[in-house]
C-alpha cells in the first residue's frame, strides 16, 4: 500500500530552521535568474513552489529576511546558522500568496516531485543536459512559471 503522509518535516541544511509542509508543491523547477545564483551561491536554484497555506513556518527568529530587487516581490530567507536558503515568500498579482522551498530543504517522498522545467535559461552559467524544457527571456521565463502555476491550480480546483 503506497501510504501518503499529511505532513512532512523540513528543514535548511543545517536542521535548526524547521517548517511542515501539509500539501504538495505546485511545481518544481529550475531558475537560472541571476538574484536566485546569488541567493543560493550556486549555479541555479532547484526549488518546489507551495501554496503558503499548505506551509508552516514557525521558526523565523532562527532566518534572516532580505528583499532581493523586484519584480517579482519576493521576501528570501537564509538561516542564521548554515547561511544558506531556507525559504521564500512570493506575492505575485492574481495568484494565492506563495511559498518557494530549495527542494534540497525536502525529504524524499510525495512532497518532493519531478521537475518540470527550466527558465531564466538565457542567465545560465552551465549548460544543463537533460530533457525539460528550456525557457529563455524575462517575459518568456515569468510567462512559463505563471502558466504552470495557473495549469495546476486549475487541476486542483476541478478535480476537488
Ligand atoms: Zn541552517
Ligand atoms: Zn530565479
Amino acid at each position: 500500500m503506497n501510504e501518503k503522509k499529511s505532513t512532512q518535516e523540513c528543514h535548511c541544511q543545517c536542521g535548526d530552521a524547521k517548517f511542515t509542509v501539509q500539501g504538495e508543491p505546485i511545481v518544481r523547477m529550475f531558475c537560472h535568474c541571476t538574484i536566485c545564483q546569488e541567493f543560493n551561491d550556486s549555479a541555479y536554484s532547484d526549488v518546489s513552489i507551495f501554496l503558503s497555506k499548505d506551509i508552516s513556518f514557525d521558526d523565523k527568529e532562527k532566518v534572516n529576511f532580505k528583499k532581493y530587487k523586484s519584480p517579482p516581490a519576493v521576501q528570501r530567507g537564509k538561516c542564521i546558522t548554515c547561511n544558506k536558503a531556507v525559504i521564500e515568500f512570493l506575492n505575485l498579482p492574481l495568484f494565492p500568496a506563495l511559498t518557494i522551498i530549495p527542494s534540497e530543504n525536502i525529504p524524499a517522498g510525495q512532497f518532493l516531485i519531478e521537475p518540470s522545467t527550466h527558465i531564466f535559461y538565457h542567465r545560465r552559467v552551465e549548460d544543463i543536459n537533460d530533457d525539460l524544457p528550456k525557457c529563455s527571456g524575462f517575459i518568456q521565463s515569468q510567462m512559463a512559471l505563471s502558466i504552470k502555476l495557473f495549469s495546476e491550480m486549475f487541476r486542483r480546483l476541478i478535480s476537488a
